[in-house]
């Protein structure tokens, strides 16, 4: 999965899944955790399908 850079420095950082995935629970909408090649932390992302770069909203 490809993450631009700016995406990455916008978004929250996790540094376990366990800590993404506890922040996502607690969320109103249905987040993912993965980890991010740039970084190597974890982000949320509420796209669940084909697991796009999702864009600002
Ligand atoms: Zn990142």
């Amino acid at each position: 999965m490809k993450t631009s850079l700016g995406i990455c420095q916008r978004k929250r950082r996790f540094a376990t899944r366990e800590e993404a995935d506890a922040v996502a629970l607690r969320a109103d909408t249905t987040l993912r955790a993965y980890k991010c090649a740039l970084c190597r932390a974890f982000h949320l992302t509420s796209r669940t399908k084909g697991l796009r770069v999702p864009r600002a909203v």
